[in-house]
């Protein structure tokens, strides 16, 4: 998957924290070369794989439902 990389680093740096193992950072635009801070978002693995393969909605839903 191409949200791997460097770009963590970016991410740290404005969260103020190291991110932890299992965190992903996703481009939302899936525009790997595209660093900036508004297209960067924190996963978790299990969240980045469902964005990825199963969609936008689904995640949401996964996410829904976690929280209740
Ligand atoms: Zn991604």
């Amino acid at each position: 998957m191409a949200c791997y990389g460097s770009h963590r680093r970016i991410v740290e740096k404005s969260l103020g924290r190291k991110l932890k193992k299992g965190e992903v950072v996703h481009h939302r635009d899936h525009n790997p070369k595209n660093n900036e801070i508004r297209n960067l978002e924190v996963l978790t693995e299990k969240e980045h794989n469902i964005l990825h393969f199963r969609g936008l909605n689904a995640l949401y839903k996964f996410r829904k439902n976690k929280n209740e």
